[in-house]
């Protein structure tokens, strides 16, 4: 998609801290952390968010998107003291960028329910 942020980082547009890639998912720094590790895992293709993936191609752009993310979770070290994977959808879920996203989020205690 033309005038999607996280589409120019998957396609090298505009830069971003990234961390890993496969042929299908990125994964990068978010830019404003709200943890000490705070990674976005994005899809090579657009998509608005989680529930645009209930098809074939759907299904496959997020096992792409949660496996990359437990993959860069192990690479940066959180996978002994936990950490956590979010997935905001619309206007109430929280969700600011309209490209489909995992955070993952860790080294630091989490709270529950979150804000
Ligand atoms: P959402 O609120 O949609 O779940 O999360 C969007 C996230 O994208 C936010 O945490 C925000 O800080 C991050 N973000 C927005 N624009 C950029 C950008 O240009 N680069 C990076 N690395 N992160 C961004
Ligand atoms: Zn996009």
């Amino acid at each position: 998609m033309t005038d999607c942020i996280f589409c120019k980082i998957a396609g090298g547009e505009i830069p971003a801290k990234e961390v890993a890639r496969t042929d299908g998912a990125v994964a990068f720094h978010d830019l404003n952390p709200q943890a000490p590790v705070h990674l976005l895992v994005v899809p090579l293709t657009h998509l608005e968010n989680a529930a645009a993936t209930d098809s074939d191609e759907g299904a496959r752009a997020m096992a792409a998107v949660m496996r990359l993310s437990v993959q860069v979770a192990r690479q940066l070290g959180l996978e002994g003291t936990g950490y956590r994977l979010v997935l905001n959808i619309g206007k109430q879920g929280g969700q600011s960028v309209g490209h489909l996203h995992v955070h993952v989020m860790g080294g630091r205690q989490m709270t529950w329910p979150p804000g």
